[in-house]
């Protein structure tokens, strides 16, 4: 039996003067939507498995948070991960974990919803499990007990985690939350037992079920298939996307503690064609989608008044090629500027990034400016596909330090296949010649600080098929930037290895890696995504108790057609443009933003009914009837014509 909010409140009353940041947990914010629990037809509840510093920061949170809300009937309430100090007092006092609108406990609700952008979550979706007092393994929660479902970019290979999950969401969740919670109303009001629930989840698109799902092995230990095992559960899982992108949410939560992002955040564009060979988002995300200027004004408009934010950020995978930038940024600018409101434009790219825009940003000019050109020689941006010539960063950057910016954050990755000492070595060479360009503007007085990420091959990607770099190779060229890389105005910054790793095997593993997960947490593992609270030990005794290798996940080279543990899990992207994709970074081959030019991918035939509704300025990919079918090198070598 689990506590009511009223004990809960009691219980909170003894325990938050004794945790830091007890805004974490008490809700109550300006806009928080709190509805008649009794009188909900459907209760869901929305966890983000990290603290609410971060989780409030999500925007796909608010999103979803907003749009069953709004539904008449449906309740959707917010669940964080407590930090250590609070996990251990509730632990102490038996507190479950609870919402924070109505303080009701996890258990209560009949849908849980976990967030997981990235796998370094997973061990803190299981401790925010079990702080609720549910078992951490789908198949031992019973019938009195929610369904837990799970979305995100880390889900496109839920392998991993699908010992914990019940079903998953692949793709885009504002459409099919909404079917989920309909086929769930239904399947209750007619007395429906969990596996009849969970098949009739499995029917909906973008819905994966594994428990009808068989993983088999080839004696090497390599997956030979992952396949249903009831009928109707399909072969392969498309994801689901949105046509057209709805109105964002306005009414925002103004937090009651500061948060990693202290803005609003809008989401202009959605997906990406720039093709960017190691980019996880760039690939899944496709096809894109934007939303007009005037939809976004009138948003910028509505959260002003609704929240009294004083920075939007204007967010998209690349916005400096969202088609109407400029006049986005003026008309914001125009509009807002007497009104104090700041304008925060992540991710710009260095080809796009005019000096026009950057005026059109100039009075909202805070902290430094970021660029991403992500190795420092045009060969090894072209292997990355990345292409921009030398010229034109130095050029951005001048552009940049011109219009007052003292700072220019630089990031850079290393560990791809067939780079060189020198394609390292030429980052220090780049950031100095980067902070040079400053001279005539600021003297001694610019920054560049230079972020050096390590390389991790993900799912879906055309580098999905090569290995981890080794921690000595990695560690080596860390060492040879720390020694090239300093001095007046340089700063350099780089990845932990194990941290590296942990993303690594969790990213490609298959579902024998959930053991791993399991047994880690129960030795102390939470909150890896955090430098000083990851334990890489704790990771090595998981693996060595389970009986996995885990250079098996990450130091071994692809054959073409091996089969990855996310085969069935379709991004609409083909694995055969992957292919013609990897071969030509072998050969240091570019491909234009396809926006130029169609190299059918596999977005469209995936998704034509959709494409066939939708308005031809909402979504860039072009008509069906220019798209060029021929067949790709990849096909040829998938299938070993
Ligand atoms: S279908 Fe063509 S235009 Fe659309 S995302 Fe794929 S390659 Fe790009």
């Amino acid at each position: 039996m689990t506590l009511s909010p009223e004990q809960i409140e009691r219980q909170l009353h003894r325990i938050l003067p004794t945790v830091a940041k007890p805004g974490r947990y008490v809700g109550g914010e300006y806009n928080q939507i709190t509805k008649d629990w009794e009188g909900a037809a459907f209760r869901v509840a929305l966890a983000f498995p990290d603290i609410y510093d971060l989780g409030m920061s999500n925007l796909g949170l608010m999103v979803l948070y907003d749009i069953i809300n709004k539904r008449p009937g449906l309740l959707a309430e917010r669940v964080f991960c407590p930090w250590s100090d609070m996990e251990d007092a509730m632990r102490r006092a038996g507190l479950p974990l609870y919402a924070l609108e109505s303080k009701h406990a996890l258990a209560d609700f009949d849908l849980i919803g976990v967030s997981l952008p990235y796998e370094s979550l997973y061990t803190n979706a299981l401790a925010l499990l079990d702080l609720a007092g549910l078992p951490v393994r789908a198949e031992a929660r019973d019938e009195s007990m929610p369904l837990v479902i799970a979305g995100g970019h880390a889900t496109f290979n839920p392998e991993p985690v699908a010992d914990f999950i019940d079903a998953f969401v692949i793709g885009e969740g504002e459409e099919v939350i909404l079917e989920i919670v309909d086929a769930l109303c239904v399947a209750k009001s007619k007395g429906r037992n969990r596996s009849e629930q969970l098949r009739a989840l499995a029917q909906i698109g973008g819905v994966y079920v594994p428990r009808f799902y068989d993983v088999a092995y080839h004696a090497d230990g390599r997956v030979q298939a992952v396949a249903p095992n009831i009928p109707g559960a399909p072969v392969r899982v498309v994801k689901r996307i949105v046509p057209i992108l709805p109105p964002p949410p306005t009414r925002l939560l103004a937090p009651n503690i500061d948060i990693v992002h202290n803005r609003a955040p809008i989401e202009i564009m959605r997906g990406c064609t720039r093709g960017c060979r190691f980019c996880h988002a760039g690939m899944v995300n496709r096809p894109v989608r934007e939303r007009p200027v005037e939809q976004i004004i009138e948003a910028v408009e509505a959260i002003v008044r609704a929240t009294g934010f004083e920075e939007i950020g204007l967010l998209s995978l690349s916005s400096s090629d969202y088609r109407d930038v400029h006049r986005l940024v003026d008309e914001i600018g125009a509009r807002f500027r007497d009104r104090n409101l700041s304008i925060s434009l992540p991710s710009l790219r260095i080809e796009t990034t005019s000096a026009e825009l950057m005026d059109g940003l100039a009075d909202s000019r805070r902290g430094g400016f970021t660029l991403a050109p992500e190795a420092a020689t045009e060969h090894m941006r072209s292997v990355i596909n990345k292409y921009v010539p030398d010229a034109e960063v130095l050029e951005t950057a001048r552009e940049i330090f011109a219009r007052g910016w003292r700072t220019i954050k630089l990031y850079f990755m290393i560990g791809h296949a067939g780079e060189t000492e020198e394609d390292v070595r030429a980052i220090a060479e780049l950031a100095r010649a980067v902070l040079a360009q400053a001279r005539p503007f600021h003297g001694k007085k610019a920054q560049v600080n230079v972020g050096v990420s390590t390389f991790v091959p993900k799912p879906h990607t055309p580098f999905q098929w090569v290995p981890l770099a080794a921690r000595e190779d990695v560690e080596a060229k860390q060492a040879l930037l720390r020694r090239e890389l300093h001095g007046p105005g340089l700063k350099l910054s780089w990845n932990d290895y194990d941290e590296t790793r942990l993303e690594a095997f969790l990213s490609r593993g298959d579902r024998r890696v959930g053991a791993v997960i399991e047994e880690a947490w129960r030795r102390g593992a939470r909150f890896d995504a955090w430098q000083d609270c990851h334990k890489p030990g704790a990771w090595a005794e998981a693996f060595e108790a389970v009986g996995l290798d885990p250079g098996f996940y990450l130091y071994r080279q692809r054959a073409l057609d091996e089969v990855f543990p996310w085969d069935h899990i379709s991004p609409g992207v083909k694995k055969a443009y992957l292919v013609e994709d990897y071969l030509m970074a072998q050969r240091a081959e570019t491909r234009a933003d396809c926006r130029e030019q169609c190299f059918a991918c596999g977005i469209l035939p995936e998704f034509i009914p959709l494409r066939r509704e939708t308005p031809v300025e909402a979504w860039r990919c072009p008509p069906v009837s220019r798209q060029r079918r021929r067949t790709t090198q990849g096909e040829k070598e998938l299938n070993h014509e």
